[in-house]
């Protein structure tokens, strides 16, 4: 899945960048409004993330003759105001979505999946798989043996990192960087914690076949 961001403030575009590809998502950045309209016309995304207030061509401007252009694709505004008006003005341009600066990096996500789910987008999903495990990032949906099992987010944002490295002992410190990149005061004994959560999740209730997680003891774990 790629993703365009249009955002002038480096500092926000970068970090939403990095968030972005730690989601398995291919992320560009322009960081002006031509830039942005021109890579929107020229590169195929499934979906914009579009500052409202830009040099160049302003956001609203861009939504306009991106739709005038039938193009399609989703498109998630931006905005720092927050007043009703505001909202109604993004949506009648042709946005599909707003989020209202500042913001958490999870709403952001949780609103891409919800614009990435809808029917015109199902052209591609992201699965990750270890052996009768399955991972759907777009979906977010985990199975083993076609077995449906509930994760919280950041149970499912580990198990993800795991999966992303299959038959690799994987440190704390790798878990505790990667994982929780966004929040705070995070210790070590918090990643033996879900850990524990995600074996019993994924392990315990198919006792009858093998473990895939597994504790490397003095180095880390290991999915596989
Ligand atoms: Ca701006």
């Amino acid at each position: 899945m790629k993703i365009l961001i249009v955002e002038d403030e480096q500092k926000i575009a970068n970090s939403l960048k990095k968030g972005l590809q730690q989601e398995l998502f291919i992320v560009d950045v322009a960081y002006d409004g031509t830039t942005g309209f021109d890579l929107a016309t020229s590169e195929e995304y499934d979906l914009i993330i579009l500052d409202r207030l830009l040099p160049g061509i302003d956001g609203l401007e861009i939504c306009k003759k991106l739709r005038g252009e039938n193009i399609t694709t989703p498109i998630l505004l931006l905005t720092a105001k927050g007043q009703v008006s505001d909202r109604v003005e993004g949506l009648n341009a042709g946005a599909d979505d707003y989020l209202i600066k500042p913001f958490a990096f999870e709403e952001l996500l949780a609103r891409i999946r919800a614009l990435l789910r809808r029917p015109q987008n199902t052209t591609e999903s992201n699965v990750l798989k270890v052996g009768d495990l399955s991972l759907d990032s777009s979906r977010f949906e985990v199975t083993r043996d076609q077995v449906l099992i509930q994760l919280s987010q950041k149970e499912f944002i580990l198990l993800k990192y795991l999966m992303r490295h299959p038959n690799k002992i994987i440190t704390k410190d790798e878990i505790m960087s990667n994982v929780w990149d966004y929040d705070s005061n995070i210790l070590p004994n918090t990643v033996e914690v879900y850990i524990k959560h995600l074996r019993e999740k994924i392990d315990k209730p198919f006792k009858t076949k093998k473990s895939l997680l597994k504790t490397v003891r003095g180095f880390g774990y290991k999915i596989g």
